[in-house]
């Protein structure tokens, strides 16, 4: 499991004061309900954002009870993918409203990205209508553009994430 960590500032910022992190720990383990939980140490991940290559720390919790682990995954990063968050708005904004190849060099990610995003669809319908709590009416014939830019918009306020796990308790756009 996976905790959206909320932090404000840059990629590498967050790399240099990690070990000053404030996390706030789950009160109950997710999976037995035990109210001990405690750091774990951290693993390293991958990645690139669109002019930089990362190598970042993610810090692991335990329980202390049933020792399953979950990690804090700060809200740049996205579940199972490599490219940052703002990167990968960045390459689906292209595709989606400029309707062009943010590079060619990554065109096969792009796609991957763009077929993931479409596949979704429904879910980010059903996200937006439950997080407005009102109907999200949509033109079909511009029902990516309304739907990328609604959860835009909310990538930059810095909501996007964690609110999306929260009202649909999936990881943006994982699987
Ligand atoms: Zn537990």
């Amino acid at each position: 499991m996976q905790i959206i960590l909320c932090f404000i500032g840059t990629i590498n910022q967050y790399s240099e004061t990690f070990h000053d992190l404030t996390l706030q720990l789950p009160k109950r383990c997710h999976h037995c309900g035990c109210t001990k939980i405690y750091k774990w140490g951290k693993y390293h991940r991958f990645l690139l954002d669109e002019n930089q290559e990362h190598f970042i720390p993610i810090q692991r919790i335990r329980c202390s009870k049933c020792l399953k682990t979950s990690s804090f995954l700060p809200d740049f990063c996205l579940s199972k993918i490599q490219y940052s968050t703002n990167f990968v708005m960045t390459l689906l904004k292209w595709i989606l409203i400029y309707k062009k190849l943010y590079h060619t060099y990554l065109k096969t990610q792009i796609y991957f990205l763009k077929r993931r995003f479409l596949d979704q669809t429904n879910t980010f319908i059903f996200f937006l209508r439950q997080y407005s709590k009102k109907e999200f009416s949509i033109i079909p014939e511009r029902k990516s553009i309304e739907i990328f830019n609604a959860l835009y918009s909310l990538h930059k306020e810095k909501k996007l994430l964690s609110d999306f796990f929260s009202t649909t308790t999936k990881h943006f756009m994982a699987q």
